[in-house]
């Protein structure tokens, strides 16, 4: 088991940020869904042995992440949600910098690393650029490169597409693909897309609480059943919003088309619809399952 975490509880003095946290993790690609001020952030500090805990159980490859959070520290990489790096280092200069670090001091064998992980994150060509002038996608790219320096077996990245334009998010969604093949990753996302297809596993938490674990086929069937269309005329925009949660709406000739989820069936022009991962993420977060 790469994660395990039972009856984890993290308070920030008197407010409960994690409430009984129950949560496993096998090899592979896990997505970790939740609004902002979730606990999102939280949960990975406390995974990446950053930050202490009050109540709980957590081990990661079977090493307990209090008793023995420099083994573990050995066997993991972390992009926070705020990476900063030093702006006057250039790309290259700084994951040399990171190595060091992380004990690699052997010269050629940073070298080999460090020109290995500029290729895999696609930076060769900007490597000795400040990073001053990097894109927020090359800062990332960085970020992500300097996660896996040492080849750690588990990768955790906390919202690592933020900030990203459409272009880079495909990018980065490739390499993440292509990275979950021989490591174990685990990545925080408010944006579904970032998780659809390549997770094998997902959890979505909200104030603190997980409210949903396992496959995305299983987290689209949390729709099932309360996912309508229903046309109406735009002159009723205000009360459906007021009535329902909208997922989306397109307009068709002089009314609206929305895309709402609702235990009952609406009342008007309505057709049931397949739920997709979205509509189970917003089912799950407004409390309206079947
Ligand atoms: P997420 O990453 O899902 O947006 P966070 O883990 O950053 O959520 O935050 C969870 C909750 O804990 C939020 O309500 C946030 O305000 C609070 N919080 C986070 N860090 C601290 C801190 N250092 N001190 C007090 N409260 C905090
Ligand atoms: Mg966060």
């Amino acid at each position: 088991m790469t994660i395990k975490i039972e009856g984890l509880q993290k308070s920030y003095r008197k407010f409960q940020a994690l409430k009984n946290i129950n949560l496993h993790m096998e090899t592979g690609l896990f997505g970790l869904l939740g609004p902002n001020g979730a606990g999102k952030s939280t949960l990975m500090k406390i995974l990446s042995t950053i930050l202490p805990f009050q109540e709980g159980i957590v081990t990661i490859y079977d090493f307990d992440l209090v008793k023995e959070g420099d083994k573990v520290r050995r066997l993991l990489g972390y992009l926070p949600q705020h990476f900063n790096v030093p702006p006057q280092f250039t790309g290259r200069e700084f994951l040399h910098y990171v190595a060091s670090m992380k004990g690699v001091t052997d010269q050629q064998e940073r070298n080999e690393q460090v020109e290995k992980l500029l290729e895999e994150v696609n930076l060769v060509q900007h490597a000795n650029k400040k990073i001053k002038g990097y894109s927020g996608g090359m800062k990332r790219r960085l970020g992500i490169a300097q996660a896996l320096i040492g080849n750690p077996k588990l990768i955790i990245l906390d919202e690592p597409t933020a900030g990203l334009d459409p272009s880079e998010r495909i990018r980065f969604r490739n390499l993440i693909e292509k990275l979950s093949k021989d490591h174990s990753i685990i990545l925080s996302t408010h944006i579904i897309s970032d998780i659809e297809s390549s997770c094998e596993k997902v959890a979505v938490i909200n104030h603190g609480e997980v409210l949903f674990e396992g496959s995305t086929e299983d987290l689209a069937d949390m729709a099932k059943k309360v996912v309508w269309e229903l046309a109406a005329p735009f002159s009723e925009y205000d009360k459906v919003e007021k009535e329902y949660v909208i997922i989306s709406s397109r307009k068709e000739k002089d009314r609206v088309v929305f895309r709402i989820i609702s235990k009952e069936k609406p009342s008007g022009e309505v057709t049931p619809v397949q739920p997709s991962i979205e509509d189970g993420y917003m089912a799950i977060i407004n409390g309206v399952m079947s």
